[in-house]
């Protein structure tokens, strides 16, 4: 037998005995009815249920699961028989790992990994992926013989935006090294056992079941969409055993390639596994093997700038600067100009500067001009500032128009940044960008404070409400076509989005204007208008140059969509909407659950559950996908009655939307703070006591016709 596919049986013999006895054990400790679940899935045991179909409930279920992880380690030299043995090593760390939740809590309290990855965090992940924002996930595992290779090597990824876990001593070698780590960082301990690796696994096993519908069972069809669609792979700092050789094999089964820190000489396999051991060409490699481009933008800063430091929190101890609309006037505009009127890549600055004054004014004015500019346009841009300021390392920035805030580090002030690198992020961003519709860009700041205030009240404010107004005069029937958006079918190949102004698509990032741009911007793109011709039933929203455009971007998978039914054809969904909603039927209404919300619903279902029943771009009659302004359209659910149906909703979101849906309700009902209508997690999550409570607020659903 070669070297590697020994190395690789003996690593999943070893954890094929390990599993079996810890199983017998906890069955003998806790009984075989012992419920267990890792939290907030409803994918179960992930790696077993997509691969196999089981649903793992209890202690019970797990000897027939460890039966065909054995069956899994056939020991017969040949490599693609020695890969399902590394399959075999996965469903064993998925139990050993399992094993942990036994007693519910969180075993991961006191580590300083986070273990297992709940459902949300992975749809919130879907749209940074699609759009590249995320370009790869990349897994750290080991313990470097220096500990700078690794933070080197991690703060690259970080830099380049890519996701990456952490498994093992790297975890600690990384903190000191200073890698800032956090979800919202991109840099994301799992735990110390090689067994946590899997909690990594499941992630990409979920995408594959919530994104691409794969179903439950259809071994070779995960392995094909692992494989395709998500960019992952796996890098191994120090010495490796067989445990590790065998996980390794599981994952290049999974299609994800092993980069290791060790000279495996003849065993390598080209594309597959290789050694790397010069650790300045480790990056380099595994983003060739998985095929990687990252775009680079070179910025003339003192600071770095990547989509990893989006998240990053400035406190006010490590707080150099702050313009804040609490203290100081603050807005943000972008203007449309005619091509004379501007001068390329000026930059003024008025008042003082970060070396000069703690707390600042800021007035943050970009002024465009671009042959195919619009001012539609204007808004798309500007709500851009809010990410690029955020790229920025050691720079917090919050809001948005006149509300804003914006922090500098010290560390970030130490290292130079002043106002005039604000600017030049917002041109070259801009400029490379919007380069289909701006020629030419020009920045001013104002941090003087009458000034900001000047410039905020006859300039900004009368332009926001101009704007305003034309956004409440933007309906579906008062545009001639929408657009469809397929950027998700990078995981999720059978849908497809159709934003209409009255609704976004169901991420809630993707608005009508959005999509014009885009499809302006990038005219082959994802974003392909959709003329409103031949209307086939108004109530549902039903048309055939929708469903023709629908069929062929979905190339035949689906062919019929209404844009305004949650029963009839109701629009697909691909796994990263923001909020579910689906009927309740004791009250004849709906429902809606957003990602952020754990707890239970009156449907007897959490978010995650819900979910479950749709995604992957199939129409599931009865629940849809959606975004959260959504809930205040006059489009929501209008072919089975509107808004009127909603009984239920958890009180964030309640109070997120309130104030809208209320204004909604008013126009359309003639009612008065809908939402004391409305039941949430503090009212009950049971459809009986929903149903009598909705009784006592008398709330128009109990009049209307039945759902069903
Ligand atoms: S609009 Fe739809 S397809 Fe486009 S990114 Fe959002 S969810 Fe994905």
């Amino acid at each position: 037998m070669s070297v590697l596919t020994d190395l690789i049986y003996g690593g999943s013999n070893a954890v094929a005995g390990l599993t079996e006895n810890a199983v017998n054990e906890a069955i003998a400790k806790y009984g075989a009815d012992k419920a267990i679940a890792f939290p907030d899935t409803a994918y179960y045991f992930p790696t077993i249920y997509a691969a196999t179909g089981v649903k793992v409930k209890t202690l019970g279920d797990l000897p027939a699961c460890v039966g065909v992880l054995k069956s899994l380690i056939t020991n017969q030299e040949d490599l693609g028989q020695a890969l399902n043995a590394g399959l075999a090593t996965a469903v064993g760390a998925e139990i050993l790992e399992g094993l942990k939740y036994v007693e519910g809590g969180n075993p991961y309290e006191n580590e300083s990994g986070i273990g297992f990855v709940p459902d949300p965090i992975i749809r919130s992940l879907g749209v940074p992926l699609v759009t590249g924002d995320i370009p790869g996930v990349a897994v750290v595992l080991g313990k470097a013989e220096e500990p700078e290779q690794v933070v080197k090597v991690v703060k690259d990824y970080q830099s380049k935006g890519i996701m990456t876990f952490l498994v093992g001593d790297v975890i600690e070698q990384c903190a000191q090294g200073g890698v800032k780590m956090g979800l919202e960082l991109r840099v994301i301990p799992l735990g110390h056992d090689v067994t946590s690796v899997i909690h990594v696994v499941t992630v990409a096993i979920r995408a594959a079941l919530i994104f691409g519908n794969v179903q439950p069972g259809d071994l070779a069809g995960l392995l094909k969409y692992t494989k395709e669609r998500v960019p992952a792979f796996v890098n191994t700092f120090g010495a490796i055993d067989n445990v590790v050789v065998s996980a390794g094999a599981g994952a290049i089964a999974l299609g994800f390639p092993v980069v290791v820190g060790i000279d495996l000489g003849e065993n390598q396999v080209p594309g597959a596994l290789e050694s790397v051991c010069d650790h300045n060409e480790t990056v380099k490699k595994s983003l060739e093997l998985r095929e990687i481009k990252i775009k680079v933008t070179e910025l003339p800063i003192p600071v770095a700038f990547a989509a990893a430091f989006e998240g990053e929190i400035i406190r006010k101890a490590d707080m150099h600067n702050e313009c804040w609309s609490n203290k100081n006037p603050t807005a943000e505009l972008v203007v449309m100009r005619e091509m004379d009127e501007i001068e390329d890549h000026k930059i003024t600055i008025i008042g003082p500067d970060l070396d000069e004054a703690k707390e600042l004014a800021l007035v943050t004015y970009v002024e465009v001009a671009g042959k195919k500019m619009q001012v539609d346009f204007e808004s798309v841009i500007e709500r851009k500032f809010h990410a690029w300021f955020n790229y920025m390392e050691g720079i917090m920035h919050t809001g948005q128009r006149n509300q804003v805030r914006v922090r500098v580090s010290n560390a970030a002030f130490e290292a130079g940044v002043r106002m005039k690198d604000f600017a030049e992020v917002l041109y070259v961003m801009i400029m490379n960008e919007f380069d289909a519709v701006v020629d030419k860009c020009q920045v001013t700041l104002i941090t003087d404070a009458t000034e900001a205030q000047k410039f905020r009240d006859e300039v900004a404010m009368p332009r926001y409400n101009q704007r305003d107004d034309r956004l409440a005069s933007m309906t579906d029937e008062s545009v001639d076509r929408y657009y469809t958006c397929i950027l998700c079918q990078s995981f999720a190949p059978a849908h497809c989005c159709v934003v209409t102004p009255e609704r976004l698509g169901l991420c809630g990032a993707v608005s009508w204007l959005d999509a014009k741009a885009t499809n302006e911007l990038d005219p082959n793109g994802p974003c392909q208008p959709i003329f409103k011709e031949g209307l086939i039933d108004e109530r549902t929203g039903r048309y055939e140059s929708v469903n023709k455009m629908v069929a062929s971007a979905t190339h035949g998978a689906v062919e019929s969509v209404t844009l305004y039914s949650i029963l009839e054809d109701p629009m697909t969904s691909c796994g990263c909407f923001e909020c579910i909603c689906g009927i309740e039927p004791m009250s004849n209404g709906v429902i809606i659950a957003n990602r952020e919300y754990a707890g239970m619903t009156p449907a007897g279902m959490t978010f995650g559950e819900l979910a479950s029943c749709t995604g992957g771009g199939v129409q599931t009659p009865g629940y849809m996908g959606h975004g959260r302004h959504f809930i205040s359209s006059k489009k929501f659910c209008s072919a089975e009655g509107g808004i009127a149906r909603i009984v239920w909703m958890p009180k964030e979101l309640k109070d997120d939307v309130g104030e809208r849906l209320n204004k909604t309700a008013k126009e359309l009902y003639g009612i008065d703070n809908f939402t004391d209508m409305i039941a949430d997690e503090t009212v009950t999550t049971d459809c009986e006591e929903l149903l009598n409570w909705l009784t006592e607020k008398g709330h128009p659903v109990l009049g209307m016709e039945p759902l069903m």
